[in-house]
């Protein structure tokens, strides 16, 4: 107990960016599998994580040299779906990240949910890296498998050399336009003010050995303290599924502490463990645990998960612990995102996949210039019962009786209840999608 208070634990960091800019195919690069290929769609359909050990990382940055002393014991990498980016972010309040990979595809630079994740990332103050993906598709771009990509630079031609010059030199620019200094990782003196920039290639691998020691070496530089294991148990659900033979089960991320097979956890739920799998490296495979230590991803199972809440805090109950006590402190987290509803009693439904992003989305809808007020929220599917209860303001305000529904799905006859009742579902992957859209309705209605 006593030394493992001082040891860091491995960072937490997300990847986030537009879709298709490659965020799950650089996941699947860095730990070197190939999740992307096997989605449907090539869709993120669940969050992936890896937790990838620090003698992979050696392994991957060797060729740097820099013979950096690596103090971590690995880096556990969150892919988020590209529309649900908000989904991961969230932990007792504070970011349940440590740090971001932002992904720009370098052929398209910065694109809406790139520049809603640059706005979370503030929001949550997490500092990140961009990666610059996708640099193999620079017309006549020569592949260096894996290769650093400073080594890779030196091979390109001079065309080559050109036109990636000036594409960075347009996306700095557009991050200026978002009030964001970003600079190439190395020509960057001011990290912490400038973020870096490390050009990669999620297909064949440049630029990885950067991105990897670099997420490190900021990690150990700047996090000391937040990256120092402590073993009171800090745990997040992130997802909550139901797998074909295992009932409900959800994902969550520790972040410190241990989770034992056997222990009993309060969130909005009340159950015991019944089975501890980690998310690892395929290579290190799967199979069920008695015990994990923090940081990991971890897929419990257990009774009653089916009402576990995507996003909130799961508490261990200790021999001493008022269960009572702390099923309170769940609902303070329930509480604090009930408490931005509108207390006049006017305005829309919003609908989330998680209890975070109904936050997130519910500050951003407050945000001026945008400020629709919220009179009622939902996580998960738009059910038959929300439909009614959204429409109960047609009376006051007809533009209110609509629900936002922000990446989740609506029951089909929840659709058609609506059609039948006259209230107006939005479904949306991005907030500014909604911003439009509730726009352009409101100023329909008016005419
Ligand atoms: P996500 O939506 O951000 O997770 O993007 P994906 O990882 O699913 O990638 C979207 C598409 O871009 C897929 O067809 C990938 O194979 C492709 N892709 C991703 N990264 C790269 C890259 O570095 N180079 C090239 N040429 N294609 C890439
Ligand atoms: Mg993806």
């Amino acid at each position: 107990e006593k030394e493992g208070e001082k040891t860091l634990r491995s960072p937490i960091c997300c990847i986030m960016g537009h879709v298709d800019s490659g965020k799950t195919k650089l996941l699947d690069c860095i730990r070197s599998t190939t999740v992307q290929e096997g989605e449907a769609g090539g869709i993120t359909q669940q969050i992936s994580a890896s937790y990838i050990p620090v003698e992979h990382i050696r392994e991957r940055t060797k060729e740097l040299k820099a013979d950096a002393k690596l103090n971590v014991p690995g880096l556990l990498v969150i892919d988020t779906p590209g529309h649900e980016a908000f989904n991961n972010l969230r932990s007792r309040g504070s970011g349940l990240c440590d740090i971001a990979i932002l992904v720009v595809d370098i052929m398209h630079g910065l694109k809406p949910q790139t520049i809603e994740s640059i706005n979370l990332l503030r929001m949550r103050k997490t500092e990140f890296i961009v990666a610059l993906n996708k640099v193999d598709r620079l017309y006549g771009w020569k592949t260096c498998r894996n290769a650093p990509i400073g080594k890779a630079m030196k091979q390109q031609s001079k065309d080559v050399q050109h036109e990636f010059d000036h594409r960075v030199t347009q996306i700095i620019t557009q991050f200026k336009e978002q009030g964001l200094n970003t600079e190439l990782y190395n020509k960057n003196k001011e990290r912490g003010e400038t973020y870096s920039i490390v050009p990669t290639s999620a297909i064949s691998g440049e630029g990885i050995p950067e991105l990897l020691l670099l997420l490190i070496q900021w990690a150990q530089k700047t996090m000391v303290k937040k990256l120092t294991y402590n073993s009171e148990v800090q745990c997040t659900v992130l997802e909550v599924k139901v797998i074909q033979g295992c009932g409900t089960t959800i994902d969550v991320v520790l972040v410190n502490g241990v989770l034992h097979e056997g222990d009993e956890i309060v969130g909005p739920i009340h159950t015991t463990i019944r089975s501890l799998t980690p998310h690892l490296m395929k290579e290190l495979g799967g199979g069920a645990y008695k015990e994990i230590k923090a940081a990991q991803v971890i897929k419990i199972t257990a009774q009653n998960l089916e009402h576990a809440v995507a996003g909130t805090a799961l508490y261990v109950v200790k021999p001493d612990d008022d269960v009572e006590e702390i099923k309170e402190l769940v609902m303070d987290d329930m509480r604090n995102v009930m408490s931005r509803i509108d207390k006049s009693g006017e305005g829309v439904y919003a609908h989330a996949s998680t209890l975070g992003s109904l936050e997130a989305l519910l500050k951003l809808l407050k945000t001026p210039p945008v400020s629709i007020p919220v009179c009622g929220i939902g996580i998960g599917p738009v059910h038959k019962k929300d439909v009614m209860k959204a429409s109960v303001m047609r009376e006051k305000k007809k533009e209110f009786a609509t629900i936002l529904a922000f990446d989740v799905k609506v029951a089909p006859e929840a659709q058609e209840f609506a059609d039948n009742l006259g209230v107006k579902i939005f479904i949306a992957d991005t907030i500014y999608h909604f911003l439009d859209q509730f726009k352009a309705y409101v100023d329909n209605l008016k005419e």
